[in-house]
């Protein structure tokens, strides 16, 4: 299969992706594609990135043979385990990587925007490591609601800038980061959060995630002799999944599975899983399948996991789907609460709410398909979930 070439120089992954943007930041998204295509090659950067991955993150972060769960549905379950890097999940590694190509291209600062702050506390984590500024766009709703997360940022140095126009969430953040961009992006780079956005965003989240497929094929060579049946991760915005599904997109006997968020059930209408339901369309400057009302809007986009409350994803996945590469599949917000204590329980390890999602399709697959190698990417752990899944569950 030849996704080499993939995305194309217009950044697009067949007809996905691309750069809906205008003109002045056309030019700016271009230079940093040409930066990142030189860095890419340049030894220095590429220690220099090696060296925080290995020493500062934690990596490789191992496979684990997860026994216990294993021997209860019959399956070989394993683990990559993102949960143990510093941070606590997957997004270390590209918010080192994009704070890394700020300080080369001369930038001073970080803008980004969060919803629920993990993306938040990622990239000021890698802004206060590189001595750069980090402004952090966040709704008003959300500032309140994820205090803890808001506070971790503050004490790493970051500058929330609380908004409050409309909804005051998620999408509305997003809209201000923009214009602030628009104003400082000789001097600031814009770090988004997932393999989204415009091009050449999803190509460069993309890159610095796939060590952990990298790191995943060999380990589990070394530890079985063979190579799994089945990689399982969730989908948000996609760059957990990407990141595994790359190490293992030219093993055809691999099935590639993507599990999105299936909300409060299929009736309901609220979910966030845009392969699943969504139409093609346009979201924050690059197409995508997008989640939509009756009306032809874009839907808001439900999850009891916030890290995959997004209505768009990224388009390498949509591309993956359309080619029939990776299938993609749904585990609604009630399995995945079950997951996160069936992990806890049987194997002592706490997942975050997102990975919960990729650990009950897993445990559904294992029940069918006994014998069967399953890998999943647990792409982080539970700690920032604990007191919202018990009000949670004695509220049900
Ligand atoms: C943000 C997040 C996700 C979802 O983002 P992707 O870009 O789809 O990977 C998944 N798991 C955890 C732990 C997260 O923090």
């Amino acid at each position: 299969m030849n996704l080499i070439n993939l995305p194309d120089n217009n950044g697009f992954f067949g007809s996905y992706g691309g750069q809906y943007i205008d003109k002045d930041l056309k030019e700016e998204f271009d230079k940093i594609t040409n930066e990142f295509n030189k860095l890419k090659k340049d030894k220095n950067f590429i220690d220099e990135l090696n060296y925080l991955l290995k020493h500062y993150v934690g990596r490789p972060s191992p496979v684990y043979f997860a026994k216990n769960l294993s021997k209860k549905y019959g399956a070989e379950i394993y683990l990559k385990r993102e949960d143990l890097n510093h941070t606590g999940a997957h997004k270390i590694n590209h918010s080192l990587g994009e704070a890394l190509l700020a300080k080369k291209m001369g930038k001073k600062k970080i803008i980004a925007e969060t919803g629920a702050g993990q993306h938040g506390v990622a990239i000021a984590t890698a802004a206060a490591l590189m001595g750069l500024e980090c402004d952090i766009y966040m709704g008003e709703v959300d500032v309140i609601k994820e205090k803890p997360n808001v506070d971790k940022m503050r004490i790493l140095g970051a500058n929330i800038i609380s908004v409050k126009s409309g909804q005051k969430t998620l999408k509305e953040a997003v809209d201000e980061a923009f214009i602030a961009y628009k104003k400082e992006y000789k001097t600031a780079l814009y770090a988004i959060g997932s393999v989204v956005g415009p091009h050449p965003f999803p190509m460069i989240v993309e890159y610095f995630q796939s060590i952990v497929g990298k790191e995943a094929r060999s380990q589990f060579l070394e530890l079985t002799n063979t190579l799994p049946d089945y990689v399982i991760a969730c989908v948000g915005g996609g760059s957990n999944s990407i990141g595994i599904f790359d190490g293992f997109i030219n093993d055809i006997n691999t099935k590639l599975i993507g599990v999105e968020p299936l909300g409060k059930g299929e009736k309901s209408g609220q979910n966030a899983a845009s392969l699943t339901y969504g139409e093609d369309g346009i979201i924050h400057g690059f197409k995508c399948k997008v989640l939509k009302d009756e009306k032809g809007n874009i839907k808001d986009a439900y999850s009891i996991a916030s890290g995959l409350d997004y209505p768009g994803v990224g388009p390498k996945h949509c591309y993956l789907k359309e080619i029939k590469r990776a299938l993609y599949k749904t585990t609604d917000d009630k399995k995945a609460l079950s997951a996160f204590f069936e992990l806890s329980k049987t194997e002592g390890i706490i997942p975050a709410l997102e990975s919960s999602h990729a650990i009950a399709y897993a445990i559904e697959l294992a029940k069918e398909n006994k014998n069967k190698k399953i890998l999943v990417n647990l792409s982080g752990r539970g700690d920032k979930d604990i007191e919202f899944v018990l009000n949670n569950k004695t509220s049900q």
